[in-house]
């Protein structure tokens, strides 16, 4: 038995731990949770427990349903909001097949398998999220309009304000868990809030995502308010996006910084940065994987005052330049590891299992091709003509979910990262919900045609 399952263990028995909960995530990023008392937690650890695969969304076809949840024990933590004995702890799990094997339907295992990638390239990957997302008085019922807990806008104090209480109490939660809260705070929208989570390897970072949606959802439920990651709520409003700040090291080396270069980006960096541009449309279906992601996307394309938020549109990097698909953060002397790029369209919704891989996956084929990188965009993309931008060589995004699947059915990268498995499941999943979407018709339809046609 290894150390950290021993610890584990012994926690247990120390600490009054009766259930533990084994989460995973489906393929499209809810999040499963099976309670097992720790008698079983022996046999778990060396076999996994048993479940029906074919239950869970993208897992399994019925005829091979059995499928096994094995915890990682260094994923390890006690749940802060059960603190009354006897207590509540969870794990993360990988996914076995009957025989053992890793199962090619899980998502933690796609981002295993392109880190190991980066592994043999020599590298680490880490991602620092910013996690936006809305809260809301109550959860509205159907057809009914969300209203939003305060009036504030960017960066505002409000002391005594619900979004205030709310951001302190998930922070405290998180760091009982171990995960450090970098920066949080009120975002441009009414009942907007931000949390970001200091950077660290990308499989720690999308547990850490997860823990995080799960403890808002539960501070909410405490506080008698209701959250959501939905992308785009408010048309007249920003949508919530998850800004991934991505860097790759070489032991303890970051390897996007090389000082005296322009924007002290390496030359790994800047293919990388190429890497992610090229394949963009590819694998925006991935980062960006709803509807609604895409009324996020655009909206701000129509320039009406703000409701756009900066979510990009068009695929091109620039330094601070907020417009951008890729931004290059202020570069802060002497601080050479904190060198990174920000990808922009990323949204808190997707599965940060899946969209950390296609983000990295994108980024090395880049420093394996020896892409060369565009030229920047310094100016405003949103403020040129479309023949100007043509000009400069700056294609849009996926204008839909419709557009973003049928550029990831053509990616032969992005099939291999995400393999066969969950990259057909995904397609076929994909196409049900735009297909259900586009025969919707809408209040808008109506508003709009209505009298006048
Ligand atoms: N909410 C914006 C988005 O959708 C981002 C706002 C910001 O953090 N600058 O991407
Ligand atoms: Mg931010
Ligand atoms: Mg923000
Ligand atoms: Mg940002």
């Amino acid at each position: 038995m290894d150390k950290q399952t021993e610890f584990v263990l012994r926690t247990l028995e120390e600490r009054d731990i009766r259930f533990v909960r084994l989460w995973f995530t489906d393929v499209l990023g809810f999040l499963k949770s099976v309670a097992v008392a720790p008698a079983e937690l022996e046999g778990a650890f060396a076999e996994g427990i048993g479940f029906d695969g074919s239950a869970i969304e993208g897992f399994a076809r019925v005829y091979e349903s059995d499928m096994l949840a094995r915890p990682d024990p260094s994923t390890f933590q006690i749940l802060p909001w059960r603190s009354e004995a006897p207590g509540t702890a969870r794990m993360f799990c990988d996914i076995l097949m009957p025989d053992g094997s890793p199962s090619w339907a899980d998502p933690r295992f796609v981002l295993k398998r392109t880190l190991a990638r980066a592994a043999e390239m020599g590298f680490t990957f880490y991602t620092h999220p910013e996690i936006e997302f809305f809260l809301f008085e109550r959860q509205p019922g159907p057809g009914e309009m969300p209203v939003p807990i305060d009036a504030s806008g960017y960066f505002d104090q409000t002391a005594h304000g619900p979004g205030h209480d709310f951001r302190r109490q998930v922070i405290t939660l998180l760091e009982a868990m171990g995960i450090s809260v970098e920066f949080s705070h009120h975002e441009a929208a009414p009942g907007q809030q931000e949390i970001d989570l200091r950077y660290a390897d990308a499989l720690t970072t999308a547990d850490n995502i997860l823990t995080t949606r799960q403890v808002v959802k539960q501070v909410a439920l405490e506080q008698g308010v209701f959250a959501s990651f939905m992308p785009k709520p408010f048309t007249e409003y920003p949508g919530s996006g998850m800004h991934t700040h991505l860097s790759l090291f070489e032991g303890d080396r970051n390897a996007f910084y090389e000082p005296g270069a322009p924007y002290q980006l390496s030359k790994t960096a800047r293919a990388f940065i190429a890497g992610i541009l090229r394949h963009a449309p590819e694998f925006t279906a991935i980062t960006n994987q709803w509807v609604n992601s895409y009324k996020r996307l655009w909206g701000g394309a129509t320039r009406t005052a703000g409701a756009g938020g900066e979510a990009p549109s068009y695929i091109c990097w620039g330094h601070n330049n907020r417009s951008a698909l890729v931004r290059v953060p202020m570069y802060k002397p002497r601080k050479g590891n904190s060198t990174r790029i920000e990808v922009r369209s990323v949204d808190s919704a997707c599965n940060p299992y899946l969209a950390f891989a296609v983000l990295l996956g994108a980024g090395l084929a880049g420093i394996e091709n020896g892409y060369e990188l565009p030229e920047g965009a310094e100016d405003d993309v949103w403020a040129l003509t479309e023949a100007e931008r043509r000009a400069m060589g700056i294609a849009p995004l996926p204008a839909s979910l419709d557009e973003a699947i049928r550029a990831m059915e053509n990616s032969e990268l992005v099939a291999n990262i995400l393999g066969e498995h969950v990259f057909d499941f995904f397609l076929r999943n994909k196409r049900e919900e735009w297909a259900d979407y586009r025969r919707q018709v809408t209040e808008y339809e109506r508003d709009r045609y209505l009298r006048v046609l």
